[in-house]
């Protein structure tokens, strides 16, 4: 694109001119607003990247799990664990996987913790009816 000030040609997705220092973001629409901000460097190639801030860590579905006492929920919870400093370390495609891995162990969890307390107390019942001398 051209800048609008000093109207020199500038890279299309560069967050300001790099002839005179002129903000381009606002003539243009597809730029992420906080790419430079992640960064504090306009230049950096995360402006081209999807914004890793989309990623939802799934921590809270995770410690759900983990609360039904189930070991899927601590596989669910260091996955959780691990998108933020995947994303932190710029592996944004592994803090997508992460954050994948961590809804499916945490699903995983609440199915196993449902049915362990749904079964659990009904095979304890068994055993205390089973034994002798009730
Ligand atoms: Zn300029």
């Amino acid at each position: 694109m051209i800048c609008p000030n000093c109207k020199s040609s500038v890279p299309d997705n560069s967050p300001v001119c790099p002839e005179c220092g002129q903000n381009l973001r606002s003539f243009m629409k597809d730029v992420p607003i906080s790419a430079d901000i992640n960064t504090g460097n306009p230049w950096s190639q995360t402006i081209s990247q999807p914004l890793p801030r989309v990623i939802p860590t799934n921590m809270v579905f995770a410690i759900i799990g983990t609360l039904l006492f189930s070991p899927c929920g601590i596989v669910a919870v260091i996955n959780a664990a691990k998108v933020s400093l995947l994303i932190q370390a710029g592996h944004i495609e592994e803090a997508r996987k992460a954050s994948k891995n961590a809804v499916y162990w945490s699903l995983a969890a609440v199915l196993v913790g449902l049915a362990v307390m749904v079964f659990f107390p009904t095979a304890l019942k068994d055993m205390m009816a089973s034994m002798p001398g009730k």
